[in-house]
């Protein structure tokens, strides 16, 4: 049997296993199951993959998503490696032609839909084939407590009877602690270990902003990333096609992806994401997950997501080649009556509902936070950090105050005015404004009326932003976004208690943290020469349009880099970079070499 060791050199071209890699994998080559949670970006993929290439037999490695599973296979069958993928999209033949295979034991390892593992036939021929093992991708869809649950997912928990004694394990980046426990119990993994990588992603540079002007905002931002690709983040299908070709008529190459959208149109816009450069994907939550593509260099929020969990795992997609890359959030308190009537009008249990506001509440918090987001962020996942000095509150601190006669005048004026008004109209009647609503409801006769008048407006706005943060206030989305006292507020005016809050949000923005990242970079050399650069990257191009494959599957900016930087004049020298294997060197070693060798001849 191959050491591990030696496949992620030969075969991956990568000189040594990062963080728990290596535990994982001998883990599972012994046969036993395991729960993995590891950041995007962290490697999950080597940790079922080489252990279906130590032992015997075929790896089913289950994936929600059947339009990347033909990516994923790409790059697999690029290192040399037999893989397919089995999936309603292909024609019978072909799924008949795998089938022969796997029962065989031609093929290494086989991705597959968990509606397609759980169907009679296909469990029928695993029983009468060697399974490797059972790789769970995306294993929080398993679970109700987390952010996408799938029910076919559920099903999965009859592997664990029907298999008993081949190795599972779970793979996903994001859960919480009840999540965690819900995944291991439904997979049957509790006999297993549980490995869990730190939740950083230090590359990601993170803001969270007040919305004003959003699509000029988003614009700004994305004129920052010139040349780069990311998405943009909107609530609904509308928002996606209006910022779209908004985006469009302002110079950018934005396409739009939704649900709504026909699957042809789908599939094309995803495909020039994939495969063209400086593509901006303006899309739904619908877009995303599996997305393998590295460099995502920004991902822009118009509106907040929907938890913690989930802006983790969309702002996740930036960034996994560990270069620099940068998210921005837009936040209003618009958007948070609409995320309150998502929850409340879903046909979820309440109790599910109760847990949801929860989840929102987190991430309110989050945008409000006056420390680090870094902090914030990983502190809901049970991680901790140092400030980072790569967020917009560690760059640009906000101060906070002692709020807490504010509060109570804003707690008090929701009171009395009967709990049932907007934020707009509560504020006239503090700041005591000559609304014609207000004497029409008598408000100015109320001891309230005006007694806000020493704070503005814009600080007023803030401070009821974090109250409901806090959940000292409520929304009522049934009632048209007015605002009333929570139990917690309640309690506040009762216990007489005390508050800091932070300073509303100045406007002025610092210097992308990015730009100066990447400064650094270049300072370092790390961009290595940019003539050479590009002439690898024009050939990676023509290499990848003649095979109609995404330029990644190729190698990776990361490979490129580090060859425009070292020049490798011979194959020995060219497979010691990382990412360059034995296939890949077989494959496009020559054209690599040549183009360098060029590069050098004309510099000479
Ligand atoms: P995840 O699935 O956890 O998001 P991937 O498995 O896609 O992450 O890995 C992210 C990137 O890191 C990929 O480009 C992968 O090839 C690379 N990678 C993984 N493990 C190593 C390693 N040990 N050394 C170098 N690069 C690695
Ligand atoms: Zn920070």
């Amino acid at each position: 049997m191959t050491s591990p060791l030696s496949i992620l050199k030969k075969t991956y071209g990568y000189d040594s296993f990062r963080g728990e890699q290596a535990a994982i994998i001998d883990h599972i080559v012994a046969g036993n199951h395991a729960f993995v949670l590891m950041p995007t970006g962290g490697g999950k993929s080597l940790c079922y993959q080489i252990p279906s290439l130590c032992r015997a037999g075929v790896g089913i490695i289950v994936s929600p998503l059947i339009a990347l599973m033909q990516d994923q296979v790409e790059a697999l069958k690029q290192l040399g490696i037999r893989a397919a993928a089995i999936n309603s999209s292909m024609e019978p033949a072909h799924v008949s032609s795998v089938k022969r295979a796997i029962r065989a034991g031609e093929i290494d390892m086989v991705y597959v839909a968990p509606e397609r593992l759980l169907m009679p036939d296909f469990l029928e021929l695993l029983e009468q084939s060697t399974i490797a093992l059972f790789a769970i991708d995306e294993a929080h869809c398993v679970s109700q407590w987390g952010h996408d649950f799938r029910p076919h997912y559920t099903q999965l928990a009859d592997l664990a009877a029907r298999f008993p004694n081949i190795p599972r394990i779970a793979l996903t980046a994001t859960a919480d602690a009840p999540t965690r426990k819900d995944i291991v119990e439904r997979l049957g993994l509790t006999s297993g270990r549980t490995f869990v990588a730190g939740f950083d992603r230090p590359n990601i540079h993170y803001t969270i902003t007040l919305k004003d002007s959003p699509k000029q905002q988003i614009l700004r931002f994305i004129k920052t990333h010139a040349d780069e690709s990311g998405i943009v983040y909107c609530l609904s299908r509308q928002n996606v096609e209006d910022m779209a070709a908004w985006l469009k008529k302002e110079g950018c190459k934005a396409l739009p992806y939704h649900a709504g959208l026909d699957a042809a149109t789908r599939a094309k816009n995803q495909e020039i994401f994939l495969k063209e450069e400086s593509v901006v994907m303006v899309a739904t939550i619908a877009f995303g997950m599996g997305i393998n593509k590295p460099d995502v260099r920004f991902v822009a929020h118009m509106s907040i997501p929907k938890n913690i969990e989930a802006y983790y795992q969309e702002t996740g997609r930036a960034g996994r080649d560990g270069l620099p890359a940068e998210a921005l959030m837009l936040y209003g308190m618009a958007d948070v009556a609409m995320q309150r009537s998502f929850i409340e009008n879903s046909t979820a249990p309440e109790q599910q509902k109760r847990i949801e506001h929860h989840k929102l509440n987190a991430l309110l918090g989050l945008c409000e936070a006056a420390c680090c987001r870094r902090q914030v962020l990983l502190e809901y996942f049970n991680d901790h950090a140092a400030p980072c000095n790569n967020c917009d509150t560690c760059l640009n601190p906000r101060e906070t105050f002692d709020a807490t006669l504010e509060t109570q005048k804003a707690l008090s004026t929701v009171y009395r005015t009967g709990q049932r008004f907007g934020v707009g109209y509560v504020t006239d009647v503090l700041m005591g404004k000559d609304n014609p609503r207000i004497p029409q409801f008598g408000h100015d006769n109320l001891p309230v009326y005006g007694i806000g008048k020493d704070t503005s407006k814009n600080d007023w706005q803030s401070i009821f932003r974090q109250l409901v943060a806090g959940n000292l206030l409520e929304v009522d989305t049934a009632e048209h976004g007015g605002i009333r006292l929570s139990p917690r507020g309640l309690q506040f005016l009762k216990q007489k208690e005390s508050i800091r809050l932070s300073r509303p949000e100045q406007r002025t923005r610092t210097a992308s943290k990015t730009r100066e990242l990447k400064a650094a970079v270049e300072q370092l050399g790390g961009e290595g020469d940019s003539h050479l650069l590009a002439a690898l990257k024009a050939v990676r191009t023509a290499l990848a349009k003649a095979q109609n494959l995404p330029p990644y599957v190729i190698f990776h900016d990361k490979t490129l880099r580090e060859m425009a930087i070292r020049k490798p004049g011979t194959r020995d020298q060219l497979l010691s970079i990382s990412g360059v294997g034995e296939q890949k060197i077989e494959r496009y070693g020559q054209a690599f070499l040549t183009a360098i060798a060029e590069h050098e001849n004309q510099a000479a």
